[in-house]
């Protein structure tokens, strides 16, 4: 229907910028700010609590009406940018929290203006993260022909890794069935350290609490394997199905490296698929003195890493590797008409990732990872790692030799445990001091190691996956260490 003489054109609204110049200086001004950010970031604390303005500032009603990039960028500055959790610090080390580099944050500047949705399609996001996959196989000695994707971490690469575990060697019959205990009481089993992403992927899948055996470890952390060979045997007895190990390429307490090698001869004699959590582990296979230890691996049937923690990449960034091509897609493929790739045009492409895990939509993970490794190389992000390791043994040795601290675990790749303990508290008294200790590290800015319990003690726990680390910021940490025990006593 034709309107006539209409005297104005009703407004056409879209999100993009009335103007387009000032927004550009607005740009501008953020780059510039967040450059200089990044780089001084070493002379700010190394964490600042949210203050109580900033938490009612969070609580201001929903913004019904425009106030402009500039206001909104303003209030960013002033209640977002100085209370992040501080893992850019140098001297944050707590949890594995990788330190994210100045390339990613452009590379996510970069995706954002592509805004790509990686599920599938003939675009370039798509061809390069199956470009970095393989990288990532050509490192870890797996066979080019594997399967994999990128993920938000090494959780959902956990998960998924283990989904393909149940379903192909478990029982090839849950996916249409669903999972009955009364039908096969499918077990896995890892190692009393592993992490509890594990845990939960277990519950995930249907398999239930007892579907993860736990098995003990000896002094060193690493897992028992007479108690693992033990545990499989009592399970066939009991007529339950044994179908997957899970072996650590360092474990979220200590760094401990289960025997990968005496795991994968295990898994091929039992039938059993062999998952290797390799969240922290994974980059020190680039290193001789690991190769021995880590290299086995490569005979997984399936592989989880986190590219965010010690490859230093932005988050979220953690990847999957199977062995076998087609098993991930035996978990996740599920047929739509409105999901058909055709042979021509924007639905075309080598692979759908939608069909290789449980996320149709998917951000362009690869580009920060794909820039950062193009932009250092990998030698130099293998000498990082080597750093970090260097900088472990450096504060294990600093712990070594100070009066009043003690190491509480052999250090293994980046991980020291050590606490205070000048000799005259009781077990109580010293978890109690140590737990102070490393609050007031923590809120006075000085260093952000965390924590975790070892055989009943409370211990300051240093994971190292930090590019800007340096030698003497961990001088500073034991030295602080002793200062706020003394300041306690
Ligand atoms: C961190 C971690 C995970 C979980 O990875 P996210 O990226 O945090 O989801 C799994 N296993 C180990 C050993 C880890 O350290």
């Amino acid at each position: 229907m034709k309107s006539q003489g209409v005297a104005q054109k009703p407004t056409e609204l879209s999100l993009d910028p009335e103007d387009w110049e000032s927004f550009r200086d607005l740009g501008r001004r953020m780059v510039d700010d967040m450059i200089a950010f990044v780089r001084g970031v070493s002379e700010r604390p190394s964490f600042t609590p949210v203050p109580e303005q900033v938490k009612s500032f969070f609580r201001a009603e929903l913004p019904r009406k425009a106030q402009g990039a500039e206001a909104v960028y303003e209030e960013f500055l002033r209640n977002v940018l100085p209370y992040a959790k501080g893992n850019i610090h140098p001297r944050f080390w707590g949890w594995v929290e990788g330190s994210g580099t100045p390339i990613g944050m452009l590379a996510s500047l970069l995706s954002g203006a592509m805004n790509s949705n990686v599920a599938f399609g003939d675009q370039s996001a798509v061809y390069m993260e199956l470009q970095v996959l393989d990288w990532f196989k050509e490192m870890l000695g797996f066979p080019q022909a594997a399967s994999g994707l990128l993920l938000s971490g090494g959780s959902m690469a956990n998960l998924v890794g283990l989904a393909a575990a149940r379903d192909s060697r478990g029982d090839p019959s849950i996916p249409g069935k669903g999972v009955d205990p009364a039908r096969r009481a499918l077990r896995m089993y890892a190692s009393a350290e592993t992490h509890n992403s594990v845990d939960r992927a277990v519950k995930l899948l249907g398999l239930g609490r007892e579907g993860l055996v736990r098995i003990p470890t000896g002094e060193d952390y690493r897992i028992d394997l007479s108690a693992l060979r033990a545990a499989i045997a009592r399970d066939r007895e009991a007529g339950r199905t044994p179908f997957c190990l899970v072996a650590n390429a360092g474990t979220v307490n200590t760094g401990a490296i289960d025997p990968i090698s005496d795991m994968a001869e295990l898994a091929a004699a039992e039938g059993l698929w062999l998952h290797v959590d390799a969240a922290i582990g994974f980059m020190a296979a680039l290193l001789p003195e690991f190769e021995a230890a880590l290299a086995p691996a490569s005979r997984a049937d399936s592989i989880a890493f986190d590219l965010h923690k010690w490859m230093y990449a932005q988050y979220e960034t953690g990847c999957l590797l199977v062995r076998e091509p087609a098993a991930l897609e035996a978990s996740f493929k599920h047929g739509a008409d409105y999901l058909v790739s055709h042979e021509r045009g924007v639905s075309a492409g080598p692979v759908a990732f939608a069909d290789r895990g449980p996320e149709l939509s998917r951000g362009f993970r690869a580009l920060k990872v794909w820039m950062q490794l193009k932009e250092a190389g990998l030698e130099r992000h293998a000498a990082l790692v080597a750093q970090n390791v260097d900088q472990a043994r450096y504060l294990a040795s600093l712990v070594g030799d100070a009066e009043n601290l003690e190491l509480m675990a052999p250090p293994s790749l980046n991980i020291v445990c050590f606490r205070y303990n000048p000799g005259t508290l009781d077990a109580e008294a010293l978890n109690s001091v140590n737990r102070e200790i490393l609050l007031r590290l923590q809120e006075r800015g000085i260093a952000t190691p965390s924590y975790t319990m070892l055989r009943g003690a409370y211990v300051i726990r240093v994971a190292i996956t930090n590019h800007r680390s340096v030698n003497t910021d961990f001088e500073l940490l034991a030295s602080e260490v002793e200062r706020l025990g003394r300041e306690l006593a």
